[in-house]
């Protein structure tokens, strides 16, 4: 009887566990979690609550609290790194991303002593999951990020970092618990991520403390953007580097952006040609390519990733790691609006007008035919007039500004940046 509850309550743990990783997706890619999965993990919660409270001849009101408090601490500590990465989002979230090991790991002698004086099996193989889990996650963490190489700070870097510690270099790093930083030889080194480590917290480095996108993100950034580029092109698939990136590469003369975040690249898809079979190509096409590739087909958007294609468990823990290397492709489609040929997209992009179809777009002849610019050192596919393509984006795009970086960091690094371009 004990044994198949101990095994009940495992099972439960897991599916929601799994259930709550699938959903962390979507924040991570700025979107709201669609109702229908927030109910499922809602439901899996209180079977998991209520299994452990409820049975044929008690109703345990001690143990409906302790779970109920637990499950929800877990779940805040498990989530939190998706959750951080929407921009402007709760201080709580990044406390727990931050402090996530810190916490599960201070969480063992509560969960001990609670365990000690309720005796609850079910209860016990609850905490017993959970801890277990967390533990494992944290292992290995901790082991990938052995697969980091350091790389010396480069000067443009560095006085950015001092600049957002405003020279309290040491109390900064320590209160933003920036571990990829060392100090060798009074020299700092940047403990920079690889294809078998953890990525970089780049939002957090970049969108919240206003620091520079670190070499080894934009190295990969590079590396990703160039083979997306070829394998579209290689396809015949008509595509441009859009957003921040082409921002970069116009004025930036052929860089990204030092404060980048991720990459944007979006290509045209004929009204002809079957959505589902061109993702299925792509997706076949860049996991050759080492890459793992995610979708979401209400927006039309394909998320390839630097890190390696993962599949089952493996494939959803990755929605827990605190940063991602990443290019989102969007697909435009040709169509009509107002009596003008345009390219429109299903989400909307800067200052892009609202087409007659409730999509975002601008007239073809601004985008196609493409022509190419030169981005990180390789000649890429861009729109045929960046400049007015630019400006409907960005307006003055001339000037510097931080779309997504906290106001105050921005403030701090328009100076060093403004200096830098001058
Ligand atoms: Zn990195």
């Amino acid at each position: 009887m004990i044994f198949s509850d101990v095994v009940v309550v495992i099972m439960l743990y897991s599916f929601v566990y799994i259930a709550y990783l699938a959903t962390l997706r979507h924040p991570r890619n700025w979107y709201t979690i669609p109702s229908g999965e927030k109910a499922l993990v809602t439901l899996l919660l209180i079977l998991n609550i209520l299994f452990c409270s409820v049975s044929a001849t008690v109703f345990d009101y001690v143990a409906l609290l302790v779970s109920s408090i637990f499950l929800i601490f877990m779940f805040l500590i498990i989530g939190a790194p998706a959750f951080a990465m929407v921009p402007k989002s709760s201080t709580l979230w990044e406390f727990f991303a931050l402090y996530s090991d810190r916490l599960v790991l201070g969480l063992i002698p509560i969960v001990g002593i609670t365990s000690y004086w309720l005796s609850n099996t079910k209860l016990h193989a609850l905490f017993g999951t959970a801890i277990f889990i967390e533990l494992l996650w944290i292992l290995r963490l901790h082991l990938a990020n052995r697969n980091r190489n350091q790389q010396l700070l480069n000067t443009h870097s560095l006085s950015v970092l001092q600049t957002q510690a405003a020279d309290r270099l040491e109390d900064f790093i320590g209160k933003h618990k920036i571990d990829e930083l060392i100090r060798v030889d009074n020299e700092l080194y940047w403990s920079g991520c690889s294809k078998t480590s953890p990525p970089c917290p780049v939002n957090y480095y970049v969108n919240k403390l206003g620091l520079n996108t670190p070499s080894c993100c934009l190295e990969h950034m590079k590396e990703l953007c160039h083979t997306v580029d070829q394998v579209l092109t290689d396809l015949e698939i008509p595509h441009w580097i859009d957003g921040g990136t082409l921002l970069g590469a116009v004025r930036e003369k052929g860089s990204f952006l030092a404060w980048e975040d991720d990459v944007d690249v979006s290509f045209m898809l004929d009204e002809s040609a079957n959505w589902g079979r061109f993702v299925s190509e792509l997706r076949s096409i860049l996991h050759q390519c080492g890459h793992k590739v995610t979708t979401s087909n209400k927006n039309r958007t394909i998320f390839v990733y630097y890190s390696a294609p993962t599949y089952w468990l493996g494939g959803l823990e990755h929605y827990r790691y605190r940063g991602e290397i990443r290019i989102d492709l969007v697909c435009f489609q040709l169509s009509e609006s107002f009596g003008e040929k345009v390219l429109e997209r299903h989400s909307s992009k800067g200052a892009m007008e609202q087409t007659e179809n409730r999509r975002y777009g601008v007239p073809v002849e601004m985008l196609l035919p493409t022509e190419t610019i030169e981005l990180q050192g390789k000649m890429v596919s861009c729109p045929k007039d960046p400049d007015t393509y630019l400006r409907v984006i960005y307006g003055n795009y001339t000037n510097v500004e931080y779309t997504y970086v906290d106001n105050h960091a921005a403030l701090s690094r328009k100076n060093i940046d403004e200096v830098g371009r001058a």
